[in-house]
């Protein structure tokens, strides 16, 4: 199998939804029987955004190869069935870092190393190594036309244009055309600069597709087409959206899918995109409101919780509900005012997170859920917590803490266990205070398996599942009789039952704290199970108040 290329770049400005716009694309091109696959080329230094600030990058999206990515693949995992890894996501770091270390070894039998060709060869087999997985691969250059640390990928996909001909690659510019309040107008002018400056770089964008907050008109699309030397029907509008999983609907509707197919001289049957409109008359016609408070340290910025939020929002449309999320920062709202804040929830959730910050704030808002019956959900650290919470205030241990904020508690039940087996590496790990930082987290999918009288079992419906970690520290197998004695069930274990995966209440109406990151697995037409039940239990509490 031949696999054929789609380049996605950006122009004008960054935030347009370049990320979006690929998987959505991604999902139309799936819709007309096509496979898919896709790839985010980034062009910042880190290797991995593994070890960058949420607060800066976002969230980090881990695959089930473990691999820590870009949050964009999160997009384009959500759209499309498109199975993503380490393969599918490459950064300047990580082409330099190869490059560099062949060079070190010798594999350049004594010549010049340099942008030209070395690294842009590296780049170039970076992507032609997804040859023969799908009938398309979507590579999307992240950053914006102009930046000086695009250019080495830029220069890379210019030349796989030649390598792989003009029928087994494509183009897609996504730029954006303002519309300017005192004139009353659109505005062409930024777009007609960001394609002079691609193509003084070589490269002719075959469609261009324009952000926009309001539909171009065929006028305006036929002064972009003449500037920019792209055919009228080749202009296609992106407007803004309330919701996001209505975009491969309105890029259809645009002729985007028809486009790309002509251009790459494809033949497909028409797209069903039944899925998708029923998906768009549930988000429009919700039957009801949900609030969620969610308590944690990163809620000023919504993109440090990308897949959680949409995860949210697909359990809610699962629910016909519309899910209201209170951001809650559990730095700064404490006590009495946190209290406040949690009688409006319907469901409280406290996510994943690194540190001591805002410990003390979630594990008052745990202990609020567990108290007053309401639905809670932890997730990760949310878990750990709720575990420290349990031991502290049911089960006599005062002290109950974890070794990561706390390294000398008297009564770790969280901590870094020193030996376990690892399913997806088949090795045995080992931890010490020592390998804390570093790569030593759990990272990627391991399986699980429930306890069919568990909540977690009503939900997923199935007694194994695989669903994906990245963490370090673990439930501490020495507290094990004491909790459970105390009333908490470990509803989900590690085959060998040596890890625990899920915790619960089980006479609470819904407690449930997993190790793991389900929302990584949540998408718009098959929501994770766990958020599906999370929310129907809060729409229950709410409906029985
Ligand atoms: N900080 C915790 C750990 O490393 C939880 C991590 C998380 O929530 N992703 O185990």
């Amino acid at each position: 199998m031949r696999t054929k290329f789609i380049f996605v770049t950006g122009g004008v400005l960054s935030s347009l939804g370049k990320g979006l716009a690929s998987a959505a694309l991604g999902a139309l091109l799936e819709a007309r029987g096509l496979s898919i696959t896709l790839q985010k080329l980034d062009p910042y230094i880190n290797v991995d955004p593994g070890t960058m600030n949420p607060f800066q990058h976002g969230e980090v999206f881990v695959t089930d190869d473990g691999a820590e990515t870009d949050l964009d693949l999160g997009h384009y995992e959500r759209y499309t069935h498109a199975k993503l890894g380490q393969r599918h996501n490459y950064t300047s770091g990580r082409i330099y870092h190869s490059v560099i270390t062949k060079e070190r070894r010798g594999d350049y039998l004594g010549g010049t190393v340099q942008v030209i060709p070395h690294v842009t060869d590296e780049i170039k087999q970076a992507v032609l190594q997804l040859d023969g997985e799908a009938d398309i691969a979507i590579i999307e250059i992240g950053g914006t036309i102009g930046d000086i640390e695009g250019l080495p990928f830029i220069e890379a996909i210019r030349q796989l244009r030649g390598d792989l001909g003009r029928e087994n690659s494509l183009f897609i510019h996504v730029t954006y055309v303002p519309f300017i309040k005192a004139a009353g107008e659109l505005k062409t002018k930024p777009t007609q600069h960001s394609v002079k400056e691609l193509r003084s770089i070589g490269i002719h964008p075959d469609i261009l597709l324009c952000r926009t907050e309001m539909t171009l008109s065929p006028s305006i699309k036929s002064k972009i087409a003449l500037f920019c030397d792209v055919k009228e029907d080749r202009v296609i509008t992106a407007r803004d959206v309330d919701c996001i999983y209505e975009v491969p609907l309105r890029f259809h509707k645009e002729g985007l899918d028809e486009r790309v197919v002509e251009c790459l001289n494809m033949w497909t049957r028409a797209p069903v995109l039944t899925a998708w409109e029923d998906l768009m008359t549930r988000v429009n016609e919700p039957q009801h409101t949900v609030n969620i408070a969610m308590v944690g340290k990163y809620v000023n910025l919504r993109e440090s919780y990308k897949s959680l939020n949409e995860a949210l929002f697909h359990g809610g449309v699962a629910n016909r509900a519309e899910v209201v999320i209170d951001f809650i920062n559990s730095e700064e709202v404490r006590g009495e005012s946190l209290e406040e804040r949690l009688q409006k929830a319907d469901g409280i959730l406290v996510p994943g997170g690194f540190g001591s910050r805002g410990i003390p704030g979630k594990l008052e808002a745990i202990s609020y859920a567990r108290r007053n019956n309401v639905p809670f959900f932890g997730i990760c650290l949310g878990m750990q917590l709720a575990v420290i919470e349990f031991a502290r205030d049911v089960a006599g241990l005062p002290l109950a803490d974890s070794t990561e904020f706390s390294p000398s508690t008297p009564d770790p039940v969280i901590f870094l266990m020193k030996e376990w087996y690892d399913y997806r590496t088949d090795k045995i790990q080992r931890r010490d205070e020592s390998s804390q930082m570093g790569g030593t987290m759990r990272l990627g999918a391991y399986p699980c398996r429930l306890r069919p009288e568990s909540k977690a079992f009503q939900a997923y419906g199935q007694e194994e599942i695989f669903e994906r970690h990245r963490h370090r520290y673990e439930f501490n197998n020495s507290y094990r009789d004491v909790l459970t004695a105390a009333g908490l069930m470990l509803s989900g274990l590690s085959p060998n039952e040596e890890l625990v995966e899920i915790v619960e209440l089980p006479e609470h109406p819904w407690f449930l704290g997993c190790q793991f990151h389900p929302e990584f697995k949540s998408r718009p037409l098959e929501p994770h199970p766990l958020f599906k039940a999370f929310i129907q239990a809060a729409l229950e509490r709410k409906l029985s108040i």
